[in-house]
């Protein structure tokens, strides 16, 4: 969900046709509850209001029905499941060496400021005869990330649940992130990135996690 989807609506109704085919906001449905949205934007309107605005505005108009859409969207990972997404693709398969994905984005809300933490996961695991469909990794990351989080927690929800559905014989998973609830209230420097992992298993030896080490960060 973008301000891109809404300006493609808003054009749509003016008459506008783009010339490719942008999936709307409103085509997802399914994230948005009616008397949630309605909910969360009367309340919206009202912090608009003693923050010293204008919600009457016409920058503002939408803005609380904006802000409802937009926090569904980014707390849906509370209605979905993510053992099913794994179990939905395993598959056995006799394959014993390290399968790594690494550099998935990852979008996040932090649990006390309800600011955005963003970076990069890095998930690795050696299966035990169950492999899972690579696209199920990432997936994962996403259901998690979608909920209000600290990225310790994460980085141990994405760890657990690899662990539970496949039983591997190992997991790792490394969170690179920076934290707008750190940078724009002047806390940290800029640059700074917080490095969370978590491992299981195989890669709680030395030589294992060492190799993944590598193989996440070549260049080091
Ligand atoms: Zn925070």
């Amino acid at each position: 969900m973008t301000d891109k989807d809404i300006t493609t609506k808003e054009h749509a109704e003016n008459g506008y046709v783009p010339d490719y085919d942008v999936p709307t906001l409103y085509e997802r449905n399914d994230v948005y509850d009616d008397d949630i949205t309605d909910f969360i934007s009367k309340r919206i309107t009202d912090v608009l209001t003693v923050l010293g605005e204008d919600p009457a505005r016409e920058g503002l108009v939408k803005t609380p029905e904006r802000v409802a859409k937009a926090h569904q969207f980014l707390c849906q990972g509370y209605a979905m499941d993510p053992r099913a997404i794994l179990e939905s693709a395993l598959f056995d398969e006799d394959y014993n060496e390290m399968i790594l994905v690494k550099d998935i984005e990852m979008y996040s809300l932090c649990e006390h400021h309800m600011l955005p933490f963003f970076g990069k996961a890095h998930v690795a695991y050696i299966p035990k005869g169950k492999i899972v469909g690579l696209s199920k990794i990432p997936r994962v990351v996403d259901v998690f990330a979608r909920r209000l989080q600290v990225q310790e927690r994460l980085t141990l929800q994405i760890r657990d649940a690899i662990q539970d559905v496949l039983n591997p014989q190992g997991v790792a998973v490394i969170i690179e992130a920076q934290h707008l609830c750190m940078m724009m209230r002047g806390a940290e420097k800029q640059n700074s990135f917080t490095t969370t992992s978590a491992m299981s298993g195989e890669f709680m030896n030395q030589a294992t996690r060492a190799e993944f080490m590598r193989l996440v960060r070549p260049n080091h």
